[in-house]
């Protein structure tokens, strides 16, 4: 496997900082609607309550995903800055191409994310 070139790097460094700017601004969002349900919730009925908590907890999953995602496009833009980039960080081996272009923040080759799902 050949080793991604600079002009590869700067494109999947902007694919990085273009998710990173559509996961900031859906957190924000986020965190809004956990506000609102929050200061709604005292002159809610109790069947309403139940649905607001369930969207408000629907809303934290959804939320800590695009917060765990942000953590791992931050993680990449940082391996790029240390020249790091596209290299599994288990085994040191090469990611290939194929799978950073499905996802650029992708840290683990194919291989050992295999192995990771079967634990
Ligand atoms: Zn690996």
């Amino acid at each position: 496997m050949t080793e991604l070139s600079d002009e590869t790097i700067q494109e999947f460094r902007a694919a990085l900082i273009e998710n990173r700017k559509v996961l900031t601004t859906a957190i924000e969002g986020e965190t809004e609607s956990s506000k609102i349900v929050e200061l709604d919730q005292s002159t809610m009925g109790r069947l309403s309550r139940m649905d607001a908590l369930q969207g408000q907890a629907m809303i934290k999953e959804t939320k800590q995903r695009h917060e765990e995602g942000l953590r791992k496009i931050s993680s990449a833009l940082s391996r790029i800055e240390s020249d790091d980039y596209g290299y599994c960080l288990r085994c040191d081996e090469l990611i290939s191409v194929a799978r950073l272009e499905v996802d650029p923040a992708v840290s683990l080759c194919i291989r050992c994310a295999s192995l990771e799902e079967q634990v």
